[in-house]
């Protein structure tokens, strides 16, 4: 059997952490929006008892290192599968940029195995299995808008956002997440994002509440180190975003317009000016694994 399968990248629309817990882990409070930039992955069932995994990007870890490999073995193992898969991956979503591109791909692994060996393994179970390889890998098998709690494994389903265009840019640093956690003193913030009133704004499908309720606890560690990243943000309000914020870790940068040609536009300046080589205007994207 041979299918594909996109693994949609996240935003963040709102970012808050409430502690860091004795074990090193941080609570976090998040609003989490699918969107519409994706890696590809190929799927194919082989005799021989091996998982392999190739990717067009020769900087890509492909043995245990990746999480699709190590998605692939969990499963093979727990359901005693003594036959192989091969994976092609193809990256279009930034790396190590904030927008959950390995665990996405790692989401995608799962429903992958599940459906090449016809497993039927419920949704909450595969997110049980995701949970095992990453905080954010739960969410990226449910997909849409959702709060996100916990470490990242409490989720809790939102509707849709309001119709958008979603400017995506990545300036050309690698951010690394423990890093950024590490450096974020939790009991410290001065500032937490009205992530209650975000989950109003996105109930009352009121785009102009949302966007004004944006924020992100860990650009005070990361613009800090990279201040490009306040440097994009204000390109984008300059150039008409409702709002712009940092993604996750970052470095990615986004911004929520109405009109798609000034979204275009700014996309244009940022890469012209070499702000960026990664840009992308996106659509948010709601449909599930599951959805028909
Ligand atoms: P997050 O938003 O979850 O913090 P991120 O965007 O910061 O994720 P990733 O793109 O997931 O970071 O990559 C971080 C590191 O993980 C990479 O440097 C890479 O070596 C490793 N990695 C493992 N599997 C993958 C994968 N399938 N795709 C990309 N990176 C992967």
């Amino acid at each position: 059997m041979i299918f594909e399968l996109n693994a949609y990248g996240k935003i963040n629309l709102g970012l808050d952490v409430l502690r860091r817990r004795e074990d090193g882990y941080h609570e976090v409070k998040m609003i989490m929006q699918t969107v519409k930039v994706y890696d590809k992955l190929e799927f194919c069932d082989i005799d021989d008892d091996k998982i392999e995994l190739s990717a067009n990007m020769p900087f890509l870890p492909v043995g245990e290192d990746n999480l699709i490999y190590r998605a692939c073995d969990l499963i093979k193992k727990d359901y005693g599968i003594k036959r192989g898969v091969r994976i092609k991956l193809n990256k279009h979503i930034p790396v190590a940029a904030g927008m959950a591109g390995g665990s996405t791909d790692a989401a995608a692994a799962l429903i992958g195995m599940n459906k090449l060996f016809g497993l039927k393994i419920s949704e909450d179970k595969l997110m049980d299995y995701g949970l095992k390889l990453g905080a954010d890998v739960p969410y990226c098998i449910m997909r849409g808008t959702a709060l996100s709690e916990g470490i990242g494994e409490v989720l809790t389903k939102l509707p849709p956002i309001p119709s958008c265009y979603i400017l995506i840019a990545k300036p050309p640093i690698s951010v690394s997440t423990k890093m950024v956690y590490e450096n974020l003193h939790a009991d410290r913030l001065t500032y937490h994002p009205d992530i209650d009133g975000m989950i109003e704004a996105i109930h009352a499908k009121d785009l102009r509440k949302i966007t004004d309720r944006m924020g992100n606890v860990l650009e005070t560690v990361t613009i800090d180190r990279y201040p490009i990243i306040a440097d994009i943000k204000d390109i984008m309000i300059e150039g008409g975003a409702m709002n712009s914020l940092m993604s996750g870790s970052g470095p990615t940068v986004f911004g929520i317009f109405e009109d798609e040609d000034r979204a275009r536009s700014v996309m244009r300046y940022l890469r012209n000016n070499r702000y960026v080589k990664q840009a992308f205007v996106v659509l948010p994207f709601n449909v599930g694994y599951m959805d028909r």
